[in-house]
């Protein structure tokens, strides 16, 4: 699993895992925005929340989870942005010994604030396939357009800076006691995230062949 404060990388680094390595990955945080582009009923009921910058319900977010591992499960996945709370955290140790499956590694990217500040401000998200990049980083025509898919890169909603003010706090006070919570089991390995994706996924990669 992927641990860390948004604009930390997960959502980037878990695609690389995907496409080098082919293991299916779960993002609750990708899944609630296209529920809510979608307009369903969950995408309508957890989109207050997401966009003030609040977690959402605990319950939703573990049936999210449950739902996706009766699809994927088995042969080893990853986790975006799932566990960011103690009860969830719980939640899925019950849910991997059913599955008899043990928890291989909780990577934890590590970033200052100020990149925090940078990756954010800057973030753009295609709004068809989810992939990210930075304004800065990419060269484009007169409307920005998704490399993989032409879709539509835009701002997410909710990464204005007082939302991500609010994202930050409900980071520090309900998903920061995951580091102990992780440490205790062996799982929790540290990596700089500062640095860029292809440093970070070397570390990640060196990480994976270890514990396999
Ligand atoms: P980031 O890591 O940049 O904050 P995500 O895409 O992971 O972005 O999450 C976006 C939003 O989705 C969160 O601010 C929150 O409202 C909701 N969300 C995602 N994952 C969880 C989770 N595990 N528990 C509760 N809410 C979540």
């Amino acid at each position: 699993m992927l641990l860390g404060a948004p604009g930390s990388g997960k959502g980037t680094q878990a695609e690389m895992i995907t496409r080098h390595f082919g293991i299916p990955v779960t993002s609750p945080g990708a899944i609630l925005r296209r529920e809510r582009d979608l307009g369903t009923p969950l995408g309508i009921e957890t989109a207050e929340a997401a966009q003030r910058g609040d977690l959402v319900p605990d319950k939703i977010i573990v049936g999210l989870i449950e739902d996706w591992l009766r699809l994927h499960g088995g042969h080893g996945f990853v986790f975006d942005g799932f566990p960011r709370t103690t009860p969830q955290a719980e939640s899925l140790q019950q849910i991997l010994q059913r599955h008899r499956t043990p928890l291989d590694l909780a990577i934890w990217l590590d970033v200052s604030e100020q990149t925090i500040t940078d990756r954010i401000s800057s973030r753009l998200q295609c709004q068809s396939c989810g992939f990210t990049t930075s304004a800065s980083s990419a060269v484009f025509a007169e409307r920005p357009i998704c490399p993989y898919c032409d879709g539509p890169l835009v701002r997410r909603t909710d990464d204005d800076a007082a939302v991500l003010q609010h994202r930050l706090a409900e980071f520090n006070a309900k998903t920061q006691p995951l580091a102990d919570f992780y440490q205790k089991l062996g799982a929790l390995r540290r990596v700089d995230g500062n640095r860029e994706r292809e440093a970070i996924f070397a570390d990640l990669t060196r990480l994976m062949e270890q514990a396999a």
